[in-house]
């Protein structure tokens, strides 16, 4: 029987191969630490008790670190975390940049 030339598929299929050596680059960065900082929310309910930590920046090896620093905190997001310092607190920590071990080399 003859192969038959199919363009369609090999399109997808380069594709498909081009995906995963994208794949490879996007996970193989290791995040050596990421930096956080703390935001209040400055308006008409101010918290009072946060205005010392305004501007506090934390460099963590770990985020989950947050969860030890504020007993009652909470992540909503990979990149936000609710530090509920006292009830009512609308403060919220964001990560501001990730650090990588060394230059991630494309193709690797
Ligand atoms: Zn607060």
């Amino acid at each position: 029987m003859l192969r038959q030339h199919d363009p369609l598929r090999e399109s997808m299929e380069r594709a498909f191969m081009g995906f995963q050596a994208l794949r490879g680059v996007v996970v193989a960065p290791r995040v050596k630490c990421s930096v956080w900082r703390f935001n209040v929310v400055d308006d008409d309910g101010l918290c009072e008790d946060c205005e010392k930590y305004h501007g506090d920046v934390y460099e963590l090896d770990d985020p989950a670190d947050l969860l030890g620093m504020f007993e009652y905190g909470e992540f909503v997001d990979d990149d936000a975390f609710l530090p509920n310092v006292h009830p009512n607190c609308r403060c919220i920590i964001m990560k501001e940049e990730e650090v990588l071990f060394g230059e991630v080399s494309e193709g690797e």
